[in-house]
């Protein structure tokens, strides 16, 4: 077996195996033989992510599954995090695990938007489907499936990363009355929703996290968004721009735990799926931790802060811009096409319900 120098193999001692009495019981059948061959080997992956170390809900996550998978393994699987550009700079995780520099990565789908369009489908859609209904449709629905070969093309293999819930639309200097007062504003926005709100008369533009505060404290941008109150409230926003818009371009933004493909076809399929179960818990954990302390902080905004919503003809106006987005794209692009298809197929199939059960739940509770 080729062995590269970042990923460690090695048998595990005798005294971490007496450790795991249950562990070492298992690995015997009643004829007393081996069960698993991959038992007892030890397995350390380099994971590097976009964020800071210990990131509130992002970053603290990567750490709880990285813990889990060493619990529910025994110790056997380790996966060493690494806070952004320690290993490699936050937005080279992509590339430097599809090159298997490292075994993986935790990121946001739309970073690599600019490798296929159709991945900026994957990560979530403005006016689409919440979180829960993207999980469904990856699951249930066939997106995981478009998902996993259009990243295997880069020798990728994705699973959902954890997920935000609702984002907000951000934080403005100056109050929005009307589609006409979007007009030449400049704001942070990245992704298809930056996008459609250039098709509005926005000028969208990216920033790295640590300087988007600067920029809007000084007027060189009007308005930004970035994730909801409890996130927001840590990068002071409220500070530079009191008026905080309720959301729309982001109802249910995936992240992603992505591994190098050859690397995880070589894990044993007990780690496989303590991955994956793990993986699943860091997102139903991540998805309740946000809906909890969006709340909270919600609660904790300064008092000169005025929630609004956008003005009816702004959104009129974005539905009407995002089919022209989703239009060119799929004209550009046949995977964005193949992609929105499958999406926009679960979503009819999830409204018929979706409209009797949750909607008409919500509208009837008030
Ligand atoms: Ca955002």
């Amino acid at each position: 077996m080729q062995r590269r120098d970042f990923i460690t193999t090695t048998a595990l001692g005798a005294t971490a195996l007496a450790l795991s009495g249950c562990h070492r019981a298992e690995e015997k059948t009643a004829e007393g033989t081996s069960t698993n061959i991959n038992r007892g080997k030890k397995v350390t992956l380099k994971l590097a992510t976009s964020w800071p170390a210990h990131f509130p809900i992002m970053g603290t996550g990567v750490d709880s599954f990285a813990k889990r998978c060493y619990e529910l393994s025994g110790g056997s699987l380790e996966i060493k995090v690494y806070a952004k550009n320690i290993l490699v700079p936050a937005l080279q995780v992509f590339d430097s695990t599809s090159a298997a520099q490292i075994d993986a990565f935790h990121s946001g789908v739309y970073y690599w938007k600019g490798k296929n369009p159709a991945f900026s489908i994957f990560g979530g859609m403005p006016l689409g489907l919440t979180s829960e209904e993207m999980i469904t449709w990856m699951k249930f629905g066939g997106g995981y499936e478009l998902w996993r070969e259009l990243y295997g093309k880069f020798n990728l293999y994705p699973l959902i990363g954890g997920t935000t819930g609702p984002q907000m639309g951000g934080w403005f200097k100056k109050e929005i009355n009307s589609l006409a007062d979007l007009k030449g504003l400049k704001m942070r926005i990245p992704g298809l929703g930056g996008e459609v709100m250039k098709k509005l008369g926005v000028n969208p533009v990216l920033l790295p996290a640590g300087e988007i505060y600067t920029s809007l404290e000084r007027g060189t941008i009007d308005a930004t968004e970035w994730v909801g109150p409890a996130l927001d409230s840590m990068m002071g926003f409220a500070k530079a721009a009191p008026y905080y818009y309720t959301g729309w371009h982001e109802p249910g933004s995936i992240l992603e735990l992505t591994f190098n493909k050859a690397r995880w076809e070589k894990l044993s399929s007990e780690h496989q799926a303590i991955i994956t179960a793990a993986s699943e818990e860091m997102t139903a954990n991540m998805l309740q931790e946000f809906r909890y302390k969006n709340a909270k902080a919600l609660q904790e905004l300064p008092k000169h802060v005025q929630v609004k919503t956008f003005p009816k003809d702004m959104m009129v106006a974005a539905k009407k811009a995002l089919g022209e987005v989703l239009e060119s794209e799929s004209a550009k692009s046949p995977d964005f096409k193949r992609v929105l298809e499958s999406y926009q197929t679960f979503s009819r199939l999830n409204k018929s319900w979706d409209d009797i059960s949750t909607k008409n739940f919500l509208a009837i509770r008030g």
